[in-house]
């Protein structure tokens, strides 16, 4: 029997999922399969990493939906394309459906498997399904992509369609009649046999935050202390757990600075898509050859949260703790790192993307380039943003200061490792000789 396998990735989920309601309305049973990717995890240090449980939890829950709906999802362990050439021997493989990534190794994955697929002449069909505009669908009067924010979301609104938050049918279609049931089908992996262990952080439910937060947003996201403050919704948007079409109907509908940020999203995976040597070096040519200081204890004591600067501590820490950390906090740590301790953007890229479990490269690199002012989009390069009178005005009432850090006001605290008034200057003139 010739079947129709549907790859899950980035979109965790059988609701309004682009590419699996594809699928579902096609001419062959489906059969949902998933990759736990060697390519990724075997470059995984940490064996307790909270977001393969994540991705694990997700995976099984998808499975036993499929189950209960009556069909098989595959799961497999392996690098993709040795996954592919065994399914094409063991099934009769129609045709492939997936949803676009955007990042530069899922392309490179994608056109292997694309070009193995073709070989057995199935078709590879790719659907847009994690953003509302990709590549190349919001571009200047002259053809080109937008690197101004202000000017993107302007062409992205003007863009919009009635139907572009429209919720696609693959729940309803996700029923006997459509799938695959496989009677022999291989065991799932475990996370031991995969070599990792349990680790759970904390995560909001996979549905639409409360309304109340929603409405607030615009009066409330930027105080770290406020634990509504913001959605928390990241984590779930980066493996599609939920729709990023769901989020904005609900943003559309009650508060347009959420909207806003979600643009931001589509934003920068647009840039990363057009631009993808940003991933490893800076975009603007003139900041490549920046003479950094990098020095290792102070990146230590940075990482920590031990540098004297209360709020980037604060961020570290609750990074540290909970793998998430507030928009202010990212700002105000990155910042500090690059440009109070002249470390390299990319160390702290790095530090981030091992521990972030909402890590999502386009929205790394981006913001950490906007803030290192190295971006396709940045902050001015001679922006120096005061760890002291950001704490004044983000938490002037030191709640989240006091929430990460126990020790605070006490000798155990550590003094400023640094003058923020004088590495400040010394970022200014560094860049400024950089750019010579
Ligand atoms: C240095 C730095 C690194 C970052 N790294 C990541 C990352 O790896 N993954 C990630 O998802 N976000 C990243 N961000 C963006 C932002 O901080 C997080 O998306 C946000 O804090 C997640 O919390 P939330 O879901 O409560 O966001 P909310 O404020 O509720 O926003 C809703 C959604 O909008 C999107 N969004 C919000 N702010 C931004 C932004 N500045 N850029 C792009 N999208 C945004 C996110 O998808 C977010 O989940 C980074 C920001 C900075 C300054």
């Amino acid at each position: 029997m010739k079947i129709t396998l549907f790859w899950h990735r980035r979109d965790l989920r059988h609701h309004d999922n682009t590419g699996l309601a594809a699928a579902l309305q096609g001419e062959h049973p489906v059969v949902p399969l998933f990759v736990f990717d060697r390519e990724i995890l075997d470059k995984l240090d940490n064996k307790a990493d909270a977001r393969v449980t994540y991705i694990f939890d997700a995976v099984e829950t998808l499975a036993t939906n499929t189950q209960h709906a009556g069909g098989t999802m595959l799961v497999y362990y392996g690098k993709p394309e040795q996954v592919f050439q065994q399914l094409l021997k063991e099934y009769d493989v129609a045709e492939v459906h997936t949803n676009e990534d955007y990042e530069p190794y899922a392309r490179q994955r994608d056109a292997t498997i694309e070009k193995l697929l073709g070989k057995h002449q199935v078709a590879f069909r790719m659907h847009k399904d994690q953003v509302i505009f990709a590549k190349d669908e919001v571009l200047t009067k002259a053809g080109t992509p937008p690197k101004v924010y202000g000017a993107y979301n302007k062409a992205w609104r003007a863009a919009l369609q009635p139907d572009s938050f429209a919720e696609q049918p693959s729940k309803r279609l996700f029923k006997k009649e459509n799938l695959h049931h496989l009677p022999k089908a291989p065991k799932r992996p475990t996370l031991a046999d995969m070599g990792f262990e349990r680790c759970e952080q904390p995560v909001p439910p996979a549905k639409l935050p409360p309304a109340a937060v929603v409405k607030n947003y615009h009066h409330t996201r930027d105080q770290p202390a406020d634990a509504d403050g913001t959605t928390h919704r990241s984590v779930h948007l980066r493996h599609g757990a939920m729709s990023v079409r769901e989020l904005m109907r609900q943003a559309n509908d009650l508060n347009d600075k959420l909207l806003d940020e979600l643009i931001w999203r589509d934003f920068f995976m647009m840039l990363l898509w057009h631009f993808p040597d940003t991933a490893h070096e800076s975009y603007d040519p003139k900041f490549r050859h920046i003479r950094w200081r990098n020095n290792e204890a102070e990146f230590k004591a940075w990482c920590e949260g031990r540098t004297g600067y209360p709020l980037v501590d604060a961020g570290m820490r609750q990074l540290n703790e909970t793998g998430w950390l507030h928009n202010r906090a990212r700002i105000a740590t990155a910042s500090f790192l690059i440009k109070n301790l002249l470390v390299d953007w990319k160390w702290g890229e790095q530090y981030f993307a091992d521990k972030l479990i909402d890590y999502d490269m386009s929205n790394n690199i981006g913001n950490w380039q906007w803030t290192a002012g190295t971006g396709v989009t940045s902050s001015p390069w001679f922006r120096v943003f005061s760890p002291d009178s950001q704490l004044k005005k983000y938490d002037p009432d030191l709640a989240y200061v006091r929430q990460w850090i126990p020790e605070y006001n006490t000798d155990k605290y550590p003094a400023p490792l640094v003058d923020s008034k004088e590495t400040r200057q010394r970022a200014i003139d560094t860049y400024r000789a950089a750019r010579q």
